[in-house]
C-alpha cells in the first residue's frame, strides 16, 4: 500500500495545513483519515474547507483539547490499542487512490495509558513525512525527532518544514538529519478554500516532490511494474487508432484525470495540451458535468431513440436549436464526429432526391479539410496520407483550394451535379490547425447559397466556444443549412454528436410518403446520460464564452509572439485557445520532427501530438495560469529544440 502517514515533531506544527495543501493539490488520488482526534476535529475542517475530498471518520474522537488518553480518561472512555487502530485503517474508495494518515501530536505523545504513538506508527503501512514548523528553534527540533525516530527504525522519508522560508534551517537539517531530503512550504494567505487551493497550486511543483520521494524504492520499482505490465499487455490486445502495430513508444499509461492532467501509472503527472483529441472543453472531471452525470444515472442508463424519446434529449435540442442562425430546425443525434458529417452527406444527398434532383451526387471538400473517418467522411476530405487506401472505394467529391472564384467556377462547371459544400468554419483542424478568415468563409457561403448548393459546416472541432464564438460560423456571419457537432458538445465527458437541420432541410422530409423517411440511427443515437451532461455543458458554456478563450488568445500572444522570429518558424497561428506553431519541415504529417516534439515535451510534463510539422496546443478552457506558463515554456524549449531537423 502507497500511503502517506503525517507524523509531527510536536503539537501545533502543520500537520493539518500540510494534508491539507497535499490534499488540494491530488483530491483525485488521495484519501483522508485521522484514526485519533482530540480537540477540534481536523476531519470536520478537512472535510469543510475541501468537499472533494472523500474523508474515512475517525476511529475516536474525544472532545476535550489534550493529550487524547488523557482526555478519554476524563470523559469515561479508552482509546483503542495501537494493535486495534491499525486494524480499523479504512481502504480507499478507489483502487488507484490512497491514504493520507495524520497522526496527533508527535510519535512520543502518549496514545493510550500504556502506549506512545509510535506503536500505531509502526503498525500503519505507510511512507513518512515529518512535518516541522519553520519557526525559531526548528533545526534543533527536527534533529532530535529524527534522530529518536532512527533509533525506533522509523526514519520518514522526507521532511517538510512549514511556514515562512527558511534556507539556513532546511540546509542544516539536510545536512545533519540522517540524509532524510527536506522540502519547504509556505503557508495560505488566507484560512478558506480559496486561500488553500491558491497555496496548493502556487507550491504545486513542491507537493510533487513530496509524492516522489515518498515513495519507497521497493515500492517505485512495483509502481513500475504496473505500467511494464500494462504495456505489455496493451501490446498483445490493443490496436489504437492513427497508430502503427510497430509504434516505437509506448503508448502513455493513463490511470486518472483531473482538470488539465492526466496522471500516469508511474505517478507522474502530465498536462493534457491537447485536451485529448480536442474532447475536454473546461477541464477532466468538471465537478458540474460529472455531477450531472451522477444525478441522472440514478434515474436512467439507456433507452433506444426510435419510437422513444426522453426529456434529457429534448431539453439539449431546445437548447441547441436556440443558437441556431435559423427559426425552427431540428436535431439529429449520433454518437461522433464522423457520424455526425455522416448524417449531413446523407441528409444533403436525400434532400436534393426529394427535390426531384437525385443527379446531385457531387460533394465538394476544401484541401486540408478533414471530416472523420467513416466513407462520406473521408470521401469528402481526401486526404492521400489518412485515406489513400481507400481511394478506389471513395465516392465522388472535388476537393477545391479555400478560394470563392474556383468555387463559383467549379458550381458553374458542375451546374445541377453538386450537393453540397462541407467545410470546417474558420480553422481546418487536422489538416494542420489552419486558419482562415471570415471574409473568405462570407464568399463561399455567398457563393455556395446564390448557386443553391447546401453549406454544410463542419463544427466538430469548432462548436463549442474555444475560438470565441459558441460557433464558429458565426464569427462570419454566415447561415449554413446544416451544422454537425461532436468532440466537446458534453465537455468531453461521454460521446454524443449532433447534425443540426435547418427548417427547409427538416420541410423536404416532411411527408406522409414513409419512403422519404431518413434511414439512418444508431443503437446509442441520444444516450440520455451524454444529453443529460450535455446540456450541463451548454447550460455552463454562457458563463464562460467568450471571456475564457479570448484569456487563452491574450495569452498565447504575449507568451509565443516572440517564435515568429525565429528561422525554423514557418508561421504562428493564434486563435482562442489553439496555439499553433508551423516549422520549416518539409516533410508533413509524417515529418520525423513530429515524433521528436511529441517525446520532447513528454519529457518535460506536457502531453501534446504534433501534426507532422505542425507543434499545436490547444488545452482545456480551464486550465490554471501556472500550467499555462509551464506550456508555454515548454513549447518555446521545444521550437529551440528542433533545429537539427530544419
Ligand atoms: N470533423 C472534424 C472537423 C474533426 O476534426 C473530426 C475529428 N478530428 C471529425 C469530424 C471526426 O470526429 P470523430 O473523431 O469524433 O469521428
Amino acid at each position: 500500500m502507497n500511503h502517506l502517514l503525517i507524523l509531527g515533531t510536536d503539537t501545533d506544527v502543520g500537520k493539518t495545513t500540510f494534508a491539507l495543501l497535499y490534499l488540494a493539490a491530488f483530491a483525485t488520488r488521495w484519501e483522508y483519515w485521522k484514526p485519533v482526534e482530540s480537540g477540534a476535529s481536523d476531519s470536520q475542517l478537512v472535510q469543510r474547507l475541501l468537499p472533494e475530498v472523500h474523508v474515512h471518520p475517525p476511529v475516536k474522537r474525544v472532545p476535550q483539547p489534550l493529550a487524547p488518553p488523557l482526555a478519554a480518561r476524563l470523559a469515561g472512555e479508552v482509546i483503542p490499542s495501537p494493535a486495534a487502530l491499525a486494524a480499523a485503517c479504512p481502504t480507499p474508495t478507489a483502487p488507484q487512490r490512497c491514504l493520507l494518515i495524520e497522526t496527533f501530536g508527535s510519535p512520543f505523545s502518549p496514545l493510550t495509558d500504556t502506549d506512545l504513538q509510535l506503536r500505531l506508527v509502526e503498525r500503519l503501512p505507510a511512507a513518512k513525512v515529518l512535518v516541522s514548523s519553520s519557526r525559531l528553534g526548528a533545526i534543533g527540533r527536527t534533529l532530535a525527532c529524527l534522530e529518536a525516530l532512527d533509533r525506533y527504525g522509523q526514519l520518514p522519508q522526507i521532511v517538510v518544514l512549514l511556514g515562512p522560508r527558511d534556507d539556513y534551517a532546511a540546509e542544516q537539517i539536510g545536512r545533519h538529519g540522517r540524509g532524510v531530503p527536506v522540502l519547504s512550504l509556505e503557508m495560505p494567505a488566507s484560512w478558506d478554500t480559496p486561500g488553500i487551493r491558491q497555496a496548493a497550486e502556487a507550491q504545486r511543483a513542491t507537493l510533487e516532490q513530496v509524492v516522489v520521494l515518498a515513495t519507497p524504492p521497493a515500492l517505485r520499482s512495483a509502481v513500475e511494474d504496473r505500467t511494464a505490465v500494462l504495456h505489455a499487455q496493451d501490446r498483445a490486445l490493443l490496436w489504437h487508432p492513427y497508430t502503427s502495430l510497430r509504434e516505437a513508444d509506448p503508448p502513455l499509461a493513463c490511470v486518472a484525470a483531473q482538470d488539465e492532467f492526466l496522471w500516469l501509472a508511474d505517478g507522474r503527472r502530465v498536462i493534457d495540451a491537447i485536451s485529448s483529441w480536442w474532447t475536454i472543453l473546461h477541464g477532466h472531471r468538471h465537478p458540474v458535468l460529472m455531477q450531472a452525470l451522477h444525478r441522472a444515472s440514478q434515474e436512467i442508463d439507456h433507452v433506444l431513440f426510435a419510437g422513444v424519446t426522453h426529456p434529457w434529449a429534448v431539453a439539449l435540442a431546445e437548447r441547441l436549436l436556440a443558437t441556431a442562425p435559423w427559426q425552427g430546425g431540428r436535431v439529429f443525434y449520433s454518437d461522433n464526429g464522423s457520424t455526425a458529417v455522416e448524417v449531413a452527406l446523407k441528409m444533403a444527398y436525400q434532400f436534393w432526391c426529394h427535390r426531384g434532383e437525385p443527379q446531385r451526387t457531387l460533394f465538394i471538400g476544401f484541401e486540408h479539410g478533414y471530416h472523420g473517418d467513416t466513407f462520406g467522411a473521408m470521401s469528402a476530405s481526401r486526404d492521400p496520407v489518412f485515406f489513400g487506401w481507400f481511394e478506389p472505394l471513395l465516392f465522388r467529391s472535388q476537393i477545391l483550394p479555400l478560394d470563392a472564384e474556383v468555387l463559383e467556377e467549379t458550381l458553374q462547371r458542375h451546374r445541377g451535379e453538386v450537393a453540397a459544400i462541407i467545410l470546417e468554419p474558420l480553422v481546418q483542424g487536422a489538416g494542420g490547425m489552419r486558419l482562415h478568415a471570415p471574409a473568405l468563409l462570407r464568399d463561399l457561403a455567398a457563393v455556395a447559397a446564390q448557386q443553391q448548393v447546401l453549406f454544410i459546416a463542419d463544427e466538430v472541432l469548432t462548436g463549442g466556444g474555444r475560438f470565441g464564438p459558441l460557433w464558429t460560423h458565426q464569427e462570419a456571419g454566415v447561415v449554413p443549412d446544416l451544422i454537425c457537432a461532436a468532440k466537446t458538445l458534453t465537455g468531453g465527458i461521454l460521446p454524443l454528436a449532433a447534425t443540426l437541420a435547418a427548417p427547409h432541410i427538416v420541410a423536404a422530409f416532411d411527408s406522409d410518403d414513409r419512403r422519404r423517411t431518413f434511414f439512418h440511427g444508431h443503437s446509442y443515437t441520444a444516450q440520455p446520460l451524454a444529453c443529460a451532461v450535455a446540456l450541463a455543458n451548454w447550460e455552463l458554456l454562457p458563463q464562460v464564452i467568450p471571456a475564457a478563450p479570448r484569456r487563452l488568445e491574450a495569452f498565447w500572444q504575449q507568451a509565443l509572439e516572440p517564435l515568429r522570429r525565429l528561422p525554423q518558424v514557418r508561421d504562428l497561428r493564434i486563435k482562442g485557445s489553439l496555439a499553433a506553431i508551423e516549422l520549416n519541415d518539409p516533410g508533413g504529417y509524417l515529418a520525423e520532427v513530429g515524433r521528436h516534439l511529441r517525446r520532447f515535451c513528454l519529457q518535460q510534463g506536457v502531453f501534446l501530438r504534433p501534426l507532422g510539422n505542425v507543434l499545436y496546443a490547444l488545452p482545456p478552457l480551464g486550465i490554471a495560469d501556472s500550467s499555462l506558463e509551464q506550456l508555454a515554456e515548454v513549447l518555446r524549449r521545444a521550437v529551440a529544440s528542433c533545429q537539427q531537423f530544419i
